[in-house]
């Protein structure tokens, strides 16, 4: 099964993606998490995205499209959650050839609404696992055993650069200006679903797993 969260940032789409990879299988394609990657290498891609995911503003389409083709199609057989991409109407075109191409189908958009005051305090508190990108919160998540993450045992955790208030509003206003308009293609290919991002973590897991099992019947 292959699917697709979208959400504006600070909805819960990496916390629900790890769940499911644990669950499913199925691997999170985080371009997040793969941007800070190349950032942490000190690789050529990482220092040219530097400054523009600092600003909160979206990196080009070309060097986004580029990462998720070099990933997607050897991912065929395990199935794959989309975290953070397509967030631009150019990119989501190109998904839709290269899913084409390599022959896979998306079966389920899944597009977690929280409202704008609950993503600040969100991101404000937000810190995650240095190895495996895992995300808790100062008050919201803890993990269960205090400095140590969950899902891999590691101890080191880190801030993101780009979680203070002000980079939050640019982040928030490149989703409304560039990613909300992606959803209507979605809509009208029948694959999107809604889900209350605002409930507590477990229970978007259980009404993500709804949808997710809804198609297996
Ligand atoms: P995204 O990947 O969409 O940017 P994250 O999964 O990193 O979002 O979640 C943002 C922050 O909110 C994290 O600190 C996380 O622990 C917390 N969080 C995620 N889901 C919930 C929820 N349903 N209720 C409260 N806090 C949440
Ligand atoms: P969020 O918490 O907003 O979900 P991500 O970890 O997905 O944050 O992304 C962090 C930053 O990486 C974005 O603000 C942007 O600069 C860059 N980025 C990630 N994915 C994309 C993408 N698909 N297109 C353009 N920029 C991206
Ligand atoms: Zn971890």
């Amino acid at each position: 099964m292959n699917i697709l969260l979208l959400g504006p940032p600070g909805a819960g789409k990496g916390t629900q993606a790890k769940r499911l990879e644990e669950r499913y299988g199925m691997v999170q394609l985080s371009t997040g998490d793969m941007l800070r990657a190349e950032r942490a290498s000190g690789s050529a891609l990482g220092k040219q995205v530097q400054a523009i995911m600092d600003a909160g503003k979206l990196v080009s389409d070309d060097i986004m499209i580029a990462l998720i083709a070099s990933q997607i199609a050897g991912l065929k057989d395990k199935g794959f959650i989309l975290d953070g991409f397509p967030r631009t109407v150019p990119q989501a075109e190109a998904l839709d050839v290269m899913l084409k191409k390599n022959g896979i189908t998306l079966d389920h958009v899944i597009e977690l609404t929280v409202d704008e005051e609950v993503l600040v305090d969100r991101i404000s508190g937000r810190f995650s696992c240095k190895k495996c990108g895992a995300s808790y919160h100062d008050r919201y998540h803890q993990p269960k055993q205090a400095g140590i993450c969950e899902v891999c045992g590691n101890t080191e955790f880190i801030r993101r650069p780009d979680d203070n208030a002000e980079t939050v509003k640019a982040r928030l206003a490149a989703y409304h200006q560039q990613t909300q308009p992606i959803l209507p293609y979605y809509r009208t290919t029948g694959v999107l679903s809604s889900v209350d991002g605002m409930a507590e973590i477990d229970e978007v897991t259980r009404q993500i797993e709804a949808i997710l099992n809804k198609s297996k019947g």
